[in-house]
């Protein structure tokens, strides 16, 4: 294909948008044929500026405008002080620009004439230029202000115009409205970016740059059927069977039928685009409305080594020209977008010049406009899945009501026998619901039952906000306000710190919680009552995502409805009724006496099946009325490990202490020595904490107020002398009961959990990422189940890919190895596996001590990283590895690899000293984050090897 000439005007647009779309049409050389390199009124389009964006975009800028500029300076160009193109045409210094012109042509470069006009019928860029070529026979395409191409013909037609006339002379008025307009695009701009911030679009800029699949990624040569999926679950994502629906609704893609998908949130809708798209020859777009979720998703994706990027407003433009790059070559198998992105000229002609095989809409109730999250550019998606007609489109929602369901389904023109309605049902989540009486203690009491763990707390309002955050506060909870009246810095940073697990407790008004896709939420509290059953699912929606038990309570008071009422006269009278309905059967929910599902799937059209589901407050209450049981001795050694500790400290710490966990706290203070330490291991850690509530309920123990410590009552002693206490069979089944009424994880090692986890957040904290990123509760429960000690059985654990297991997979099996030296525990003997773990044989070498070798060899991090085509941090992995178990590196090669002055090399040694060398974070944050992590991790090799 020949290359042509391309021209193009800056017009309207931006600088990043120009760049935007230099770089679709893949521009080398940038020809500026402005008559001066200048531009008043767009500074950044002057020569010094535009140079210097352009170098740093990779074009190569020209200035032409002397010899091919339309108003040059040679009087003799003017008829009637007109400029006069046939004069112009024939002067040599136009021929000798002409002439340049036709030499990149013939060398087919790839260049444009660039001026400021953004039409080209207006600019002498075609009437002048373009009309001189196209008599030469070179193609010219003009790439106008919306991005789309045209021809000389289209342009100018066939015939050649005389003259032309002049830009027109810069009036002054003229100058003035297009100040106003700049000013005003710019304010219409920054409401955009407050609007999108607003509602929920937080995210800091990043680059999303993905990890290079490795030549051998396990979707290249398989087969896009059912097998190559089911092989790529395991493979990559670390899972063994398919969810209810997804095995559907995947083979349904692959045989290229358009899909829409109605699965509730955590049930793994993603998963049904994720893994055709890897097996799909070409692209999979997926279209996102919002921009954390879609950064999230690719963090994910990219953990598990799949090629996925995204291209939204918070890339700058290096980042999203080397995306779209990366599309152009085939790189990518997803690419996330929101829709405003997608909808710009520039990604639809790159789009149009790729392969894309599949066309996915997530989010898909925004179509509609009765969903209550209508996107009016969700509607011109349509016209992208025209211009796409070989891709397969799905759509998926969680979209619970029938009428945007069957909506949905109409706009996108799809088949119903390609739809497929999951259940609503969220197996996992506990529903409860009671009145409102002293609720700060109601609270509390809760969040006893939930230390450690993460979750969030809904109220009505911003004061109320603001009030139970700072009770929670002086309880000694590590709890942050969130709601729509504080500042959008302080809401991105407290969104931050509950994604990243360094704030458990988010206390926020209803404006919290859209693009959440934390999976370990363990519990939703609602302070007050929603106003509708749509909210109220949808905010319990955000628990248990990683399919683990979580807790949903909800309190509410006859205030609550009232206020709610208020509400209701507020908005258009038509739908006043419709409002009161939902209101009522809001209420309804939260009064009902018997199983609280059948209420809530009614509601959305589903029947439920089952007579009890046995997980909800009502089930479970039933059955434990029935019956008391005498948990006397359990008494005992609650009251006693109290009573041992000083009678100082709440319950979650005495559960522990009985359990036999390994905390830092625990060690240090001794209580480890204690005699009442881990005697507690017939029930769970969950079931120790429902009896302490008895206890307290019963009066053996009371609860300081301020600091939340256990203190014994008189009533305690009778205990000791032998007096029954019972409590509800529901509070008191023990461990391995069968009749247990909470659906907990099942039996892992608790103390193993909990040092996994810290692990976790250390390498999150090193790669910048939330935790669960790295791996999500579940995978380290079943890590804590199966003791993994090899590779092979490292795989086995769920969620355990094998891009996983090559990052952190020795990190984890070191710990737990460590963790049964230390504490002395064997682990079970036949780990549970799917698949025969093969015991590693002497003669195989570990890849940390090949890696090791290689180091000391002489080869650097670097070439070692591109050897493996891993990341530098893996190599660090691997020798942090390697030098722990006694392997040696030369430590004046660490030193001159390392980049740091000597002073700076002996403070990192100083503090590895003062913090140890566990852990790399409490280094870097003593060091005031003034060191880079490849310094520490080199350092750290350094500090190693000198056995310090
Ligand atoms: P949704 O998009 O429906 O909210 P996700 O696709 O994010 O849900 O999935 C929720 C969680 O479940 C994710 O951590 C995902 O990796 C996990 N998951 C998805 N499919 C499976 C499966 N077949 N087996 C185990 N876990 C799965």
């Amino acid at each position: 294909m020949t290359i042509p000439v391309y021209t193009i005007g800056y017009g309207a647009r931006s600088i990043e948008e120009f760049l935007a779309a230099l770089a679709a049409h893949r521009i080398d050389f940038l020809l500026d044929v402005r008559t001066a390199p200048y531009s008043r009124y767009k500074p950044e389009f002057s020569k010094a500026a535009l140079e210097q964006a352009l170098r740093a975009a990779g074009v190569r800028y020209v200035f032409l405008g002397d010899a091919l500029g339309g108003r040059p300076d040679d009087a003799d160009c003017y008829t009637d002080g007109r400029v006069d193109y046939e004069k112009v045409a024939q002067k040599p210094f136009y021929q000798a620009g002409i002439e340049r012109l036709q030499r990149a042509f013939a060398q087919q470069q790839r260049v444009a004439l660039m001026c400021s006009e953004g039409k080209p019928e207006s600019c002498h860029r075609s009437a002048l230029i373009g009309r001189t070529l196209a008599d030469l026979d070179i193609p010219v395409m003009h790439i106008d202000e919306n991005g789309r191409l045209k021809t000389q013909v289209e342009v100018c037609g066939g015939e050649a115009k005389a003259t032309i006339p002049p830009e027109p002379p810069a009036d002054l008025a003229a100058v003035q409205a297009e100040l106003d307009a700049l000013a005003e695009m710019e304010m219409a701009f920054n409401a955009d970016m407050e609007a999108l911030w607003d509602a929920g679009d937080w995210s800091d800029p990043a680059s999303s740059a993905p990890d290079v699949a490795p030549p051998s990624a396990p979707w290249h040569h398989l087969e896009a059927d059912l097998d190559g999926a089911r092989h790529l679950l395991k493979k990559v994502f670390g899972y063994d069977s398919f969810r209810p629906l997804q095995e559907e609704i995947i083979a349904n893609i692959l045989a290229g039928r358009d899909t829409l998908a109605i699965m509730p949130t955590g049930s793994g809708k993603s998963l049904c685009y994720q893994l055709p798209a890897l097996l799909f020859p070409g692209l999979t777009v997926v279209v996102s409305p919002l921009i954390s979720l879609m950064q999230d998703q690719v963090a994910q994706l990219q953990q598990v080594g799949a090629p996925a990027a995204f291209l939204n407003s918070s890339l700058d433009f290096t980042s999203r020209r080397e995306t779209m790059a990366w599309v152009r070559q085939g790189r990518l198998k997803l690419l996330y977008m929101a829709p405003e992105t997608l909808l710009r000229p520039e990604t639809l002609l790159m789009l149009e010049e790729a392969e894309v095989s599949a066309f996915t809409i997530d989010e898909a109730h925004c179509i509609s406009a009765w969903g209550h999250d209508f996107r009016p550019e969700y509607r011109r998606l349509l016209e992208v899945r025209e211009r796409l007609p070989d891709a397969v489109c799905v759509a998926v929602t969680a979209t619970a009501t029938t009428r945007v369901q069957e909506d949905i389904g109409q706009i996108l023109g799809f088949r119903e026998s390609d739809t497929y309605l999951a259940s609503f049902d969220r197996p996992n989540l506990f529903l409860a619901a009671r009145p409102r009486r002293d609720g700060l203690r109601q609270v509390l009491a809760f969040l006893e039952e939930h230390a450690d763990e993460s979750g969030i707390i809904y109220c009505a309002t911003r004061r109320a906000v603001e009030q139970l955050a700072a009770q929670l506060q002086a309880n000694g909870y590590n709890a942050l306000p969130y709601h729509a009246g504080m500042d959008s810095a302080t809401r991105r940073r407290h969104q931050q710190q509950f994604s990243r697990d360094d704030v458990p407790i988010m206390v926020a008004t209803i404006a919290f919680g859209m693009g959440i896709d934390k999976s370990n939420v363990r519990f939703i509290l609602h302070y007050n009552l929603p106003k509708n059953i749509e909210s109220y699912y949808q905010q319990i929606g955000r628990a248990g995502r990683d399919g683990l038990p979580a807790d949903c309570l909800l309190l509410w008071s006859r205030q609550d409805i009232v206020r709610v009422q208020r509400f209701m006269d507020e908005g258009a009278e038509a739908e006043r009724a419709g409002r009161q309905a939902r209101l009522q059967a809001m209420v309804r929910f939260a009064q009902t006496p018997g199983c609280r599902r059948p209420p809530l799937l009614g509601y959305f059209g589903e029947e439920y099946t089952g007579d009890t589901c046995d997980f909800c407050d009502n089930c479970t209450l039933e059955a434990g009325e029935q019956e008391l049981v005498d948990v006397t001795v359990a008494a005992q050694k609650f009251l006693s490990c109290v009573k041992r500790t000083g009678e100082r400290f709440g319950a979650s710490y005495i559960v522990k202490v009985l359990c036999g966990a390994r905390t830092k706290r625990i060690l240090r203070l001794g209580h480890d020595r204690l005699s009442t330490y881990d005697i507690g291991n017939e029930y769970s850690r969950d079931q120790w904490k429902a009896l302490a509530q008895q206890f307290l309920i019963q009066g053996l123990v009371e609860q300081d107020m301020q600091y939340g410590g256990l203190r014994l009552t008189a009533a305690a002693s009778d205990v000791f002398r032998g007096e029954k206490v019972r409590v509800p069979a529901t509070h008191a089944a023990p461990a391995a009961a069968t009749t247990t009424p909470r659906r907990d994880a099942g039996e892992y090692d608790h103390s193993l959990f909990q040092e996994l986890r810290t692990l976790r957040k250390a390498l999150a904290d090193e790669a910048d990422v939330p935790a669960y990123i790295i791996f999500s509760d579940q995978t380290l429960i079943d890590m804590a189940r199966r003791f993994p000690r090899t590779p092979q059985e490292m795989l086995a654990v769920h969620g355990v890919g094998e891009v996983k297991l090559e990052r952190y997979g020795d990190a984890f099996i070191d710990r737990i190895a460590a963790y049964c030296q230390e504490n002395d525990v064997s682990p079970p003997a036949a780990p549970a596996a799917p698949t025969q773990p093969r015991p590693a044989t002497d003669g195989e070498k570990r890849r940390y001590q090949e890696v090791g070798e290689q180091f000391a060899a002489g080869h650097t991090v670097e070439a070692l990283a591109q050897i493996y085509d891993v990341k530098q941090r893996t190599i660090f992995g691997h020798l942090h590895r390697y030098v722990s178990n006694g392997g040696a590196v030369d430590p004046e090669r660490i030193l001159a690899a390392s980049a740091l002055a000597a002073p700076e090399q002996a403070r990192v040694l100083a503090a590895f000293d003062e913090h140890g060398p566990e852990y790399l974070r409490p280094v870097y944050d003593a060091l005031n984050e003034t060191v880079a992590w490849e310094e520490l991790h080199l350092l750290r090799l350094l500090y190693l090897t000198r056995g310090a």
